[in-house]
């Protein structure tokens, strides 16, 4: 999506060899009119497919989640990070190992927000290794939900996430694919077409 490489380009900051830092308009600052044009192109993307639910992750994918629920018209989901819970039969778990924190959590959906019923669109702010997308789906696995397809704004093409979940065959559809990026003079290159 070229309005979204042309943001990353003119306000992306290169952390290091691997982290993209994106907080004046999408992590901490967001920008709902560019987050209005990426659920356009995913409702357009995903028109054939019978989304009626959105799933994200907390923080940062529930200001994405929910302008992408606006689009689509259905209720937008979003998986709690918990240090540790007791389980019960009331919710459903999964661990993802957190990439920027570089800690393992347990996140936590209620059943009675997710079941057989829903077919989902999971969407996130980065897909890095993968394992919060991992975490997602493997709770709507435990839900008997059907997984849709899988929306992401930012894909580092360089790390391992999105070439293994569409090996394992999972719709991945990346607004933009960072293919390589450069701290020492800011450059990013993105994946063409
Ligand atoms: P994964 O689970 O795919 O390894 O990492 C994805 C998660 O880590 C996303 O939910 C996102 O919050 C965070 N993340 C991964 N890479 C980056 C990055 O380069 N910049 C930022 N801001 N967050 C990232």
């Amino acid at each position: 999506m070229r309005l979204l490489e042309e943001r990353i380009r003119r306000d992306g900051i290169v952390v290091d060899g691997d982290v993209l830092k994106v907080d004046s308009f999408i992590n901490h600052q967001m920008d709902v009119g560019l987050f209005q044009e990426m659920a356009r192109q995913w409702h357009e993307d995903f028109a054939d497919a019978p989304v009626n639910k959105i799933l994200t992750i907390e923080a940062s994918g529930i200001g994405i989640a929910a302008i992408v629920a606006a689009e689509f018209g259905v209720p937008a989901v979003f998986a709690k990070k918990s240090q540790s819970i007791n389980l019960t039969g009331e919710v459903l778990t999964a661990k993802v190992t957190s990439f920027t924190h570089r800690r393992t959590y347990d996140v936590i959906v209620s059943r009675r927000f997710l079941g057989p019923a829903d077919h989902v669109l999971i969407v996130d702010d980065f897909l890095a290794n993968g394992c919060a997308i991992d975490g997602l789906v493997e709770i709507c696995r435990q839900a008997g939900a059907t997984v849709e397809g899988v929306g992401i704004a930012v894909e580092k093409g360089f790390q391992p996430g999105g070439a293994r979940l569409r090996g394992e065959g999972l719709r991945v559809d990346s607004l933009a694919i960072v293919e390589a990026m450069d701290p020492a003079t800011g450059t990013i290159a993105f994946r063409e077409g």
